[in-house]
C-alpha cells in the first residue's frame, strides 16, 4: 500500500535504497505508522516544530535526517554504524513527502507539557 502510493507519486526510487537496510518488520511497521497517520507535527504558537511519532507503548521524537529517541537509533546508528537511520525517521520524511501527518498547534506551554509526558518513558 504504502509502496504504492510512493511508486504512484513517483518517489519510490528516492527511498528503495533507504528502505533496503532497514528490517522488513521495520518496513511493515514504518507503513502502519504513516498510513494510520501516527507521525505528528507539533507546531508552537512561536514558530518550533517538533516532530513524533506516536508508537505502540511509546511516542518517539525524531529530528528529520538527524536524530530519534528510540532503541534502535541507539544501538544501530550510534554504536554499529550499520545505517543513519531508523524506521521513525524513515517514516517522519515519508510522512512529509506524502502529507500524510496530523498537525498540531499549541502554545509553548502546552507544548512543554506534552513533552514531559515523552520524557517519562
Ligand atoms: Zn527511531
Amino acid at each position: 500500500m504504502l509502496l504504492k502510493l510512493l511508486r504512484e507519486k513517483k518517489l519510490l526510487e528516492k527511498y528503495k535504497g533507504k528502505f533496503k537496510v532497514v528490517p522488513e518488520a521495520s518496513l511493515n511497521k514504518l507503513g502502519e505508522v504513516v498510513l494510520e497517520k501516527r507521525v505528528k507535527k507539533y507546531v508552537t504558537d512561536t514558530g518550533k516544530v517538533i516532530w513524533v511519532v506516536v508508537g505502540k507503548e511509546r511516542d518517539y521524537y525524531v529530528k528529520p535526517n538527524e536524530y530519534c529517541t528510540c532503541r534502535d537509533f541507539f544501538l544501530n546508528v550510534v554504536i554499529r554504524k550499520k545505517r543513519k537511520w531508523c524506521y521513525h525517521m524513515l517514516a517522519v520524511e515519508v510522512a512529509i513527502d506524502l502529507g500524510f501527518f496530523e498537525e498540531i498547534k499549541l502554545s509553548e506551554d502546552e507544548l512543554l507539557a506534552v513533552a514531559e509526558e515523552w520524557m517519562k518513558v
